[in-house]
């Protein structure tokens, strides 16, 4: 009988039927198809540092060993004396210039040392204390809430992390890292509006965006310079790199910028269009 089955399959298929290892068939149903791969959730790459090329990494180091040279005395143009002082001048500094934060700061710590006698302060007197800075019932709010977060959340004291810092209320990437390279010694690359300009200028990157800027840069350079970089930069974008009318003449970066001619390539004329004083 069996015999007779497997004939007349045989005889009407051509073939003779069975399950093959292997073909994902289950339970002795007919076979349909291979079986899909479980779904694998893809992991979110973490953002990395493009891989600059040697030579640009080369003349990148020149170019901040020539203003290293150029300003022994870079250093950070807002006054403080401590991480908490750091962080509420570098906070009240936007839209305003060093000098004026320079000469309104000293009062305010006077009145208001730590983060404790910050946020206890009367709104009014503070308003009164950030009035000169502009945009004073903001910054206000700022300190405010930034010493109310020190307090509640850090003990009163200013945390030592880019994570933890740009928790805090009104603190982004920028101050955070002020704060880290500043206060802290620790590396922070500051990317404010002179940094992003001469980078691009410089041809170390083309982004625009601060924490693309931030990581192409950081890729060229080792942690240990990335401060005084940000110190050589900024402080080159104010004496000598200004946005509108670079003093290309009387750069000491004339042979390694691929921007020269930016601005006037006359000596004289480059040479007045240099400033030398302090904070801006
Ligand atoms: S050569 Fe001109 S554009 Fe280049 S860094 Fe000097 S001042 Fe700036």
């Amino acid at each position: 009988m069996i015999l007779a089955v497997v004939w007349l399959t045989k005889a009407t298929t051509g073939r003779v039927g069975r399950w093959s290892r292997g073909s994902g068939a289950v339970g002795g149903g007919p076979y349909a198809g291979p079986v899909p791969a479980p779904k694998v959730a893809k992991k979110v790459a973490e953002p990395e540092p493009p891989k600059p090329d040697t030579s640009l990494v080369r003349r990148a180091r020149k170019m901040d060993r020539i203003l290293a040279e150029t300003y022994p005395d870079a250093a950070a143009e807002l006054d403080f004396t401590n991480p908490f002082e750091c962080l509420v001048v570098t906070v009240v500094s936007a839209q305003t210039t060093d000098r004026r934060v320079n000469a309104a700061s000293p009062a305010l710590f006077a009145a208001y040392p730590t983060p404790e006698a910050m946020a206890a302060a009367p709104r009014e007197h503070l308003e009164q204390l950030l009035g000169p800075l502009g945009f004073f019932r903001a910054k206000t709010d700022s300190v405010l809430k930034l010493s109310q977060a020190l307090v509640e959340n850090h003990d009163g004291e200013v945390p030592r992390t880019l994570e933890e810092l740009v928790k805090l209320p009104g603190v982004g990437r920028k101050t955070a890292n002020v704060v880290l390279g500043n206060a802290f010694g620790l590396p922070g690359i500051t990317v404010d509006t002179h940094f992003g300009r001469l980078a691009r200028r410089f041809g170390w990157t083309e982004e625009t965006d601060p924490v693309k800027v931030e990581l192409a840069v950081a890729a060229l350079f080792p942690k240990r310079d990335w401060t005084m970089l940000s110190h050589h930069l900024i402080w080159h974008g104010r004496r000598r790199c200004h946005a509108k009318k670079p003093a290309c003449g009387a750069c000491p970066l004339a042979r390694l910028c691929p921007s020269y001619g930016t601005g006037p390539t006359d000596p004289e004329v480059a040479e007045k269009l240099v400033t030398t004083q302090g904070p801006a």
